[in-house]
């Protein structure tokens, strides 16, 4: 494989500003295939960056205080009555609560149905040989861990960047992707709140090209100047 020097500043060079300005509270990447993880005060915007395009950010949010108090995709769903996360749309904890808001985002629609990948899903939907391919469920698995997170916290999660359309007669694709290198969606924190990101891994489906890329997170403090 030839790799050309356009390629690596296609995938790993990022330029992207934060959608929304303010003090810079932190920016980082999460490499290809590896777990994160923060807590977010309230007010404050994360940014997170499709660096090479098409790559699945899966994400789970919890009260910082309270890790009790999750995202819910059901009432995040069954409030806007929308099967997409869209601009605009409040991410709410189980009881129909606002953990954050979308407020910038630069891809048509965002998934919160198709799940996370696991090696347990991988061996049942591609043959047993995938039974070694880091997935998702471990990433949060990891990263939970230094939260005092353990599998009974895991809960339908979102796929931000990661295009599963919803058929006319309620089936679920995992199809090639509509991102594309330096595409944003932005977060506010609508009470503290702690944020687990997955880079997914999967190379079994084309939800991340079958190349896993890195992602950028930027978190910031509107309230104060840049
Ligand atoms: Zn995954």
């Amino acid at each position: 494989m030839t790799v050309t020097w356009a390629t690596y500043e296609a995938e790993y060079f990022d330029r992207s500003e934060p959608y929304v300005q303010g003090a810079i509270v932190l920016d980082q990447e999460i490499a290809p295939r590896a777990g994160w993880s923060a807590p977010i005060r309230a007010g404050h915007v994360l940014t997170l960056v499709d660096v090479g395009g098409n790559q699945s950010g899966d994400c789970l949010i919890y009260d910082a205080s309270d890790h009790d108090v999750r995202y819910s995709a059901q009432a995040t769903l069954a409030a806007q009555r929308n099967a997409y996360l869209v601009d605009g749309s409040v991410l709410r904890d189980q009881e129909g609560a606002a953990l954050m808001t979308v407020v910038g985002n630069e891809v048509e629609r965002q998934d919160t149905i198709g799940g996370a990948c696991s090696k347990e899903s991988n061996t049942l939907r591609y043959g047993h040989h995938t039974l070694f391919h880091h997935a998702c469920r471990e990433n949060f698995l990891l990263e939970g861990a230094k939260h005092g997170l353990g599998p009974r916290d895991l809960v339908s999660n979102i796929n931000w960047f990661m295009n599963v359309p919803v058929e006319a007669d309620g089936t679920l694709g995992i199809v090639d992707g509509m991102s594309a290198p330096g595409k944003r969606v932005a977060l506010r924190a609508e009470r503290d709140v702690l944020v687990v990101i997955s880079n997914c891994p999967q190379v079994n489906n084309p939800c991340n090209d079958f190349n896993p890329t890195p992602l950028r997170v930027i978190v910031t403090d509107p309230a104060v100047a840049a």
